[in-house]
C-alpha cells in the first residue's frame, strides 16, 4: 500500500468520501494507490472531528511459471516507508518537533542507506504523508520497526510508519529476460509477457474503509470494512527453464567466439504446436534491475560527452530490452530456400527428379547473379541444388513459380503478416507485393534477399514445411490460472491453416536431411536424424549506407528428428566480425550443440551408429573415498580406463573429478597416496581429425572431449579449450572443437 495525498488528491478524495458515505459502494481504482480520505487540512487541527479513511490495498501480481511450474517471476511482500510531516508540525513544543525531525532524518538515513538531507527535506514538508522509500525488503523493514520502538519516548508511531506493498522478483535473474520483460515502479508490466499479459497478471486491489479517532491512530475504529485484495492470475508459460538455459549458454558462447557486433537469437520451438521452449536473445538484462546497463554499455555512457549521455543511455536500454527474434526484421538469405522449394513442390512445378544447371552466372532482366561456387555447380538434382544452396538453381525455381503463386504462398506461409505471438512489439515484414514483383524482385526473393521478415516468422515457416504442412501459432503462454491453480483460459495450440500437403512436407523432410548430411554438416547431432538449412545473408541496407560490403547475418534452422519432427532450433548471429561469417560455419554448430543437450532431456532418445559410439562422452563417476577395488569396477563399468598413483587401497582423490565427461576409453587418474599431482604438457590439437586428436591426447596423458561435428575425416579441429604448451595434471580434460569449414551458402 502506498499513500499519496497531495492537495489535488485530497480534494478529489473528499468528493469520493461523500459518495462513499452516501452509498457505501466501492471506489473503482485502476491504480494501486492507497488514498487517504481526510476532511481536508483545515480540519485536521480540530481534535474533536472524526476522520474517515479509505485505503486501496495493493493486490499482488500473478506469477509467471515455466511449463514445469518453476517460478520465472513472482511477487513478494515489500514495504513502503513513510513519514507524516504535518503530525510533527502540529506539535506545540517546537524544540521537540525539531528533535524528532533530526532523529528521523539521521536514523532513516542509516537504515535505508539514503542521504540524510534528502530525508530532512521530506520531513520538513507541510503535507500529511510523504514516502521516504518504496519496495523495502523485510530485513530493512524490521530495522525501521526497531527504530520506531526504540524511540517510543518520542511517540514515533505517530510520525513514521510502514505500508505493505509488493515487489516483483525474478528468481533466475537474467534467464529469459527478453521474454519475461519487467515491471515499473507501480508494478505495471513494461515489456515482454509482463506487458502483453498485464491485465491478466494485475490483481484487484482490496479495500479498507474505516473511521478513526482524531488523533490519527488506528484505534479505536468506529467503523471498519475490509475487502481482501485479489491476487492477479498467473501465467503458465511454454518456456522450459532448462531448454532456455541451454539456448542462452550456446548463444552467449557463439556471440563471444565469433565477435558478434549486433547480437543474436536462438529459439527452440515445438514444430507441431508452436510452443516456444526457449527464446534466447544475447546481451540480456536482469529484470530485477532492468535499468542497469551491462558494464560494457555503462562504460560507453560514461565515456560519452555530458550532453549525449542521457540519449545514449536510453538507446542502450532500449536495445538491451529488445526481443530481436520478434521485434527486428532481417533479410533471411538461404534459409528461405525452404519456402521456395516447398512452394514449387506443392504446385507440381518441380519434383525430386528435377535437375538444374548452374553455370556460375545467371542473368535475369539484365542483372547478373552469381553462384557462390566459383565455376558453377553444373547439372544438379533438386537435393543437390538445395544442399549446395545454389542461387542460379533457385532463381530458376522462382521463375517456374512466378510472382503470382510466389505471393500466394508467401501469404499462406505467414510471411506477409505478424505471427501474432503473445509478445508486444512484433515487427511487420516488408516485402515485394505481387503487382510490384518484377523478374528481378522475384529472382532475389527466391533465394531470400531484398525483403525483410522476423526470426519468429522464419522458424514458423520452416516448421510448416516439415510438420505435415501446418502453419502453427507460435506462442509463449500455455494457460492462465487463478490463485487456486484453476485454469481460467487455455491457449489454443492449433494451427492456422494447412499450407502444403503431407506428401510435399515428407519430400521436404527428405531434402532437408540430405542438406545436413551433405551440405550443412555442422548441423549433425550424434545419435539423431537432423534436417536443416543454413543461410548467410548480406545486410543490404547497411551495405548501401556504408559502402562497405562486410555486413552479414549467419543463420540456421535445424529440425529433429527429421523423420518425425518435434523440435526446431533456430540460430541467427548478426554481424560476425571474428573470421568466418557463414551460417553453416558459425550458426549450425550452435544448433547442433543446443540439440545434443536438450533432446535427451526432452525424452527424445539418441540412437548412435557404430561410428558415433566411439566418440560418445561418458560422465565420470565419483569414486573418491571408495576402496580402490570398487573404484576400478565403477570406472570399467562405464567404459573408462584408470591409472593408479600410489600404493594405498583407498582412492584419496581422482582426476578428472565427477561432474565431467570424457570419451569412452578415457583415463581417470586415481591417487591412493597423498602425493603431488603428476603433470603433463598439453599437446597442439588443432587441424587434426578426431582419430589424430585421440592419439595425441592418449600419448600426452590427457582426456579430450569433442564439441561439434566429427562425422567425417575431412572435418578438422579448429580450437582447443587449453592451449598447447600449458602444464596440467595428468588426466586433465581438454575440449576440442570441430567444424566443417567447407560449407558456404552465401546468397549473392
Ligand atoms: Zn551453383
Amino acid at each position: 500500500m502506498s499513500l499519496r495525498p497531495d492537495k489535488q488528491m485530497i480534494r478529489r478524495s473528499l468528493f469520493i468520501l461523500v459518495i462513499a458515505i452516501l452509498c457505501l459502494t466501492l471506489i473503482s481504482g485502476a491504480s494501486l494507490v492507497r488514498i487517504m480520505l481526510i476532511k481536508g487540512e483545515e480540519y485536521q487541527s480540530k481534535a474533536s472531528e472524526q476522520q474517515l479513511y479509505d485505503s486501496l490495498v495493493t493486490a499482488p501480481r500473478g506469477n509467471i511459471y515455466d511449463r514445469n511450474m518453476n517460478l520465472l517471476a513472482t511477487s513478494a511482500t515489500a514495504w513502503t516507508v513513510y513519514v507524516m510531516p504535518n503530525s510533527i508540525n502540529k506539535l506545540k513544543d517546537a524544540e521537540k518537533a525539531g528533535k524528532i525531525r533530526e532523529i528521523i532524518s539521521s536514523g532513516l538515513s542509516e537504515i535505508l542507506e539514503m542521504d540524510s538531507e534528502e530525508i530532512k527535506n521530506k520531513v520538513n514538508q507541510t503535507t500529511y504523508y510523504v514516502i521516504i522509500k518504496k519496495k523495502v525488503e523485510k530485513e530493512t523493514a524490521d530495522k525501521v520497526r526497531e527504530f520506531i520502538s526504540a524511540n517510543k519516548d518520542y511517540e514515533m508511531t505517530k510520525f513514521l510508519g510502514l505500508d505493505e506493498a509488493t515487489k516483483r522478483y525474478y528468481p533466475n535473474d537474467t534467464l529469459a529476460s527478453c521474454v519475461l520483460g519487467f515491471v515499473g515502479d507501480d508494478d505495471q508490466g513494461l515489456a515482454g509477457l509482463e506487458s502483453y499479459y498485464d491485465n491478466e497478471l494485475t490483481g484487484v486491489p482490496g479495500r479498507v474503509v474505516a473511521a478513526k479517532n482524531a488523533k490519527g491512530t488506528d484505534m479505536p475504529f468506529t467503523y471498519e470494512k475490509v475487502e481482501e485484495a485479489k491476487r492477479g492470475n498467473s501465467l503458465v508459460s511454454t518456456i522450459d527453464s532448462y531448454v532456455q538455459y541451454v539456448c542462452e549458454k550456446y548463444l552467449d558462447a557463439a556471440v563471444e567466439e565469433n565477435h558478434i557486433a549486433e547480437r543474436g537469437a536462438v529459439m527452440a520451438m515445438d514444430v507441431n504446436t508452436g510452443a516456444i521452449r526457449g527464446m534466447a536473445i544475447s546481451g540480456d538484462f536482469n529484470p530485477n534491475s532492468p535499468f542497469t546497463l551491462s558494464s560494457a554499455d555503462q562504460a560507453q555512457v560514461d565515456a560519452a560527452p555530458e550532453d549525449q549521455k542521457a540519449d545514449l543511455r536510453k538507446e542502450l536500454l532500449n536495445r538491451q530490452w529488445r526481443n530481436k527474434a520478434v521485434s527486428d526484421t532481417y533479410e533471411p538469405g538461404s534459409v528461405f530456400k525452404i519456402f521456395t522449394a516447398s512452394t514449387a513442390l506443392e504446385e507440381g512445378l518441380i519434383n525430386t527428379n528435377s535437375s538444374f544447371t548452374c553455370n556460375y552466372t545467371f542473368v535475369v532482366a539484365g542483372n547478373a547473379y552469381h553462384c557462390h561456387h566459383a565455376g558453377g555447380h553444373g547439372t544438379q538434382s533438386l537435393q543437390q541444388a538445395i544442399s549446395n544452396s545454389c542461387n542460379p538453381a533457385f532463381i530458376q525455381i522462382g521463375q517456374l513459380i512466378g510472382n503470382k503463386v510466389f505471393s500466394k504462398y508467401f501469404k499462406a506461409f505467414g510471411m506477409a503478416e505478424k505471427t501474432g505471438i503473445d509478445l508486444p512489439g512484433e515487427a511487420l515484414p516488408t516485402y515485394h507485393a505481387e503487382e510490384k514483383m518484377g523478374p528481378t524482385e522475384l529472382a532475389s526473393s527466391s533465394f531470400g534477399q531484398t525483403f525483410n521478415v522476423t526470426p519468429i516468422q522464419m522458424i514458423t515457416m520452416a516448421a510448416a514445411s516439415v510438420n505435415g504442412g501446418y502453419l502453427v501459432q507460435p506462442h509463449l503462454v500455455d494457460k492462465i490460472v487463478d490463485s487456486d491453480g484453476k485454469v481460467v483460459e487455455s491457449k489454443s495450440s492449433g494451427y492456422k491453416r494447412q499450407v502444403i500437403s503431407k506428401a510435399t512436407s515428407e519430400t521436404m523432410r527428405t531434402l532437408l536431411e540430405y542438406v545436413v548430411q551433405n551440405g550443412a554438416k555442422n548441423g549433425i547431432v550424434a545419435g539423431y536424424r537432423v534436417g536443416g538449412k543454413t543461410g548467410t545473408s548480406q545486410k543490404m541496407v547497411k551495405i548501401v549506407e556504408t559502402g562497405n560490403r562486410g555486413f552479414y547475418i549467419g543463420s540456421y534452422v535445424g529440425i529433429v528428428p527429421i523423420n518425425d519432427p518435434q523440435i526446431a532450433v533456430y540460430v541467427m548471429l548478426d554481424e560476425p566480425t571474428g573470421g568466418s561469417y557463414y551460417g553453416g560455419v558459425i550458426s549450425a554448430p550452435v544448433g547442433s550443440r543446443v540439440m545434443s543437450e536438450i533432446l535427451p532431456y526432452l525424452g527424445i532418445e539418441p540412437q548412435y551408429s557404430e561410428a558415433e559410439l566411439k566418440n560418445i562422452s561418458v560422465p565420470v563417476p565419483d569414486v573418491t573415498s571408495n576402496a580402490l577395488i570398487d573404484a576400478k569396477k565403477a570406472l570399467s563399468s562405464v567404459g573408462l580406463s584408470y591409472k593408479v598413483v600410489g600404493n594405498g587401497d583407498t582412492v584419496l582423490r581422482q582426476h578428472p573429478t565427477s561432474g565431467n565427461a570424457v570419451f569412452r576409453g578415457g583415463t581417470v587418474i586415481l591417487y591412493t597416496e597423498d602425493t603431488e599431482a603428476q603433470n603433463t604438457v598439453v599437446p597442439g590439437l588443432i587441424g587434426m581429425t578426431a582419430n589424430e586428436v585421440n592419439a595425441a591426447a592418449a600419448s600426452a596423458g590427457i582426456n579430450v572431449e569433442f564439441s561439434g561435428n566429427t562425422s567425417s575425416p575431412a572435418i578438422k579441429s579448429y580450437k582447443q579449450s587449453i592451449n598447447a604448451g600449458e602444464t596440467v595434471p595428468v588426466g586433465q580434460i581438454v575440449t576440442v572443437y570441430f567444424r566443417d569449414e567447407d560449407t558456404v551458402d552465401l546468397a549473392d
